[in-house]
């Protein structure tokens, strides 16, 4: 597998979906090689009732969570290794904007 190559098709698949500037792919380096780490930024949910200083609030978490999953389920048909169970290495990471 040219994981580039993956890694190229990963950042082309959700640019289309979350906008190019808020998608970003990289490999993962050493002992984390063939990782493929996605960092995706979404808009601040209009319900957001997050303290100035504190956690995601519950509407936050909902939504890092949606997008999170939503994410995996766009690069479903991305070919990835397996490395020991059946989760793909794929490292995806939501926040907000
Ligand atoms: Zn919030």
């Amino acid at each position: 597998m040219d994981v580039n190559a993956r890694n190229k098709q990963v950042k082309e698949i959700l640019s289309k979906h979350y906008g190019k500037g808020n998608v970003s792919v990289k490999g993962g380096r050493g002992t984390a090689y063939g990782w493929c780490e996605v960092y995706i930024t979404i808009q601040r949910p209009k319900a957001c009732i997050c303290e100035p200083e504190g956690f995601y609030c519950q509407v936050c978490k909902d939504a890092v969570n949606g997008i999170s999953s939503e994410a995996e389920s766009l690069l479903s048909g991305v070919e990835f290794y397996h490395y020991g169970d059946n989760s793909p290495e794929l490292l995806i990471q939501v926040s907000i904007k």
